[in-house]
């Protein structure tokens, strides 16, 4: 087997050949295409020839479970379900019944693989999780840096600007941009057929895949916090086809993209987050958009420069930047800062400052239940956070300025930041990512240079005003939209 830059050892048991199968345990590439781990679980299988067990599990005592959270990755699921079903590839979709019901699951299908292979997620309680089943299983456990078109384990640095991020970008292209994970692992697939689940089927029973029972099923779990489903969302069907239609409709116009009514962005960033589509699909499928387009286009200048780096129209070139540089700086943060989530990964400049002004006056003060409830006096801020409580999702721009506006009437950065963190969190489809903390830390410097004047509560952090908001954004529609109904 060879030795693969996205592959690490997690647990160094050596491999079993006396083992019944190969496991997949699909934490973070919840897809059958263009993945990483399934190449390599798939390889294995080939090479020891034996059959691959994929196990899909779904927690009910995260932080932030709730029927919104668990729809989206129950509809995968059942995407996934029919994608294996086809395949020689044995699927295990299971959703706990009850808090701690899938305890000893995964341990019980690793008790006789050969090897295990899982994803590299690097937030969030799976980030612990996969180090702590890795030291109690006993078996070979491999985990495969997949979510990124960069690998995460590349750059041997962490950079603080997106402008050094990109220039290490262009720099090592023949690091990121090939080989790409197989488009369709599973086109004429031959491997030992599955069989048997290797489990007790009836202590750990498998989720229903009929999209209506499945989504039924979640009506009888106990979530600690009731936050509805957004229906008709989730999956890598639903992925796919929100990407066919922001290519044709939406990419061109993406300069418009900071307007929310313009309604041009891909709208991928949750499906992106739970993996049920990989960047790499999302790349192929806007290099193919550029009529004549080949990688003899990709400029050789590595001056970390914005446009004219891949030869493409700027809509086009300012969309693969937020895929590619914002997405991705976030991932390298998070990989060099176990604390991604606290007030000290921020920039020392920014701390010092934040901390300078941190018992200044603030203009309005809130706690996070009235944020949560959208009951501030400003109706910008509360449409954004209707907008986020009712579809799980939030504009970008107005996402900059929801932040700006918590850290202004918060009791102090570090409340800013609990707040902020809770809400994403908690409402956002794409939350719990790499890019929440990332994004999230933006508001308070991370990414940013001081700015001047210096004022009251932010000090040299970037300031945003719902007054220049109004002024720069359309806003009129999303205000009826999300207003106080
Ligand atoms: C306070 C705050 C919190 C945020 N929380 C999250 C979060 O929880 N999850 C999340 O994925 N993004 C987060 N972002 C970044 C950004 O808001 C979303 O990625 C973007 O709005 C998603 O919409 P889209 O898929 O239509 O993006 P598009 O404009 O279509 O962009 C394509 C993809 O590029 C990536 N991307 C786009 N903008 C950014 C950005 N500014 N930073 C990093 N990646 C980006 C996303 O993966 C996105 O799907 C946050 C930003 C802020 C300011």
């Amino acid at each position: 087997m060879q030795a693969h830059a996205r592959v690490r050892t997690l647990e160094e048991a050596p491999i079993n050949p006396a083992g019944t199968h190969v496991l997949y345990w699909m934490t973070a590439a919840r897809r059958t295409r263009s993945s990483y781990a399934l190449d390599r679980a798939i390889e294995w299988a080939r090479e020891l020839g034996k059959p691959l067990w994929v196990l899909e599990a779904l927690r009910l005592g995260h932080p932030h479970a709730s029927a919104r959270l668990h729809a989206f990755v129950v509809r995968g699921m059942c995407d996934n379900a029919a994608r294996f079903e086809a395949s020689p590839i044995g699927y295990y979709p299971y959703v706990e019944p009850k808090l701690d019901a899938g305890k000893g699951l995964l341990a019980a299908f690793a008790r006789k693989a050969c090897v295990v292979v899982t994803d590299d997620w690097p937030v969030y309680f799976v980030r612990n999780m996969t180090r702590a089943a890795a030291a109690k299983i006993g078996a070979r456990m491999e985990l495969v840096d997949g979510v990124g078109l960069v690998p995460m384990s590349a750059p041997d640095r962490c950079f603080a600007r997106a402008h050094d991020f990109r220039r290490w970008c262009q720099k090592h292209a023949n690091v990121w941009l090939g080989p790409a994970p197989r488009v369709n692992p599973l086109a004429r697939l031959q491997l030992s057929a599955a069989g048997e689940p290797p489990i007790n089927t009836r202590k750990w029973p498998a989720a229903p895949v009929d999209r209506t029972t499945a989504l039924e099923r979640l009506g009888q779990l106990a979530f600690a916090r009731e936050i509805p489903a957004i229906p008709d969302v989730g999956g890598s069907q639903a992925a796919r086809a929100r990407l066919r239609a922001f290519v044709a409709t939406g990419l061109e116009r993406y300069a418009e993209r900071n307007q929310p009514a313009a309604e041009v962005t891909s709208g991928l960033s949750a499906y992106l987050h739970w993996g049920q589509i990989g960047a790499h699909e999302v790349l192929r499928a806007v290099l193919a958009s550029e009529p004549d387009w080949d990688p003899g286009r990709i400029s050789e200048l590595c001056r970390g420069q914005r446009e004219g780096w891949w030869g493409m129209s700027p809509a086009r070139e300012g969309f693969l930047d937020q895929l590619l540089t914002w997405r991705e700086v976030g991932h390298n943060f998070v990989w060099h800062h176990a604390d991604y989530a606290r007030f000290e990964s921020l920039p020392a400049w920014a701390r010092t400052t934040l901390r300078a002004h941190a018992s200044d006056e603030r203009p309005e003060l809130y706690s996070l239940e009235q944020f949560e409830a959208a009951a501030t006096h400003d109706p910008i801020w509360n449409a954004a956070q209707r907008e986020l409580v009712s579809t799980g999702a939030m504009h970008n721009y107005l996402r900059m300025l929801w932040g700006k506006k918590i850290l202004h009437w918060s009791a102090s950065p570090r409340a800013a930041l609990e707040i902020m963190i809770t809400l994403n969190d908690r409402y956002a489809l794409d939350g719990r990512d790499p890019n929440s903390y990332s994004g999230i830390g933006w508001v308070l410097g991370r990414f940013d240079r001081a700015w001047g004047p210096e004022r009251a509560v932010f000090g040299k952090v970037r300031y945003m005003s719902s007054e220049s908001t109004r002024r720069k954004l359309r806003l009129n529609a999303y205000l009826q939209r999300f207003g106080p109904g």
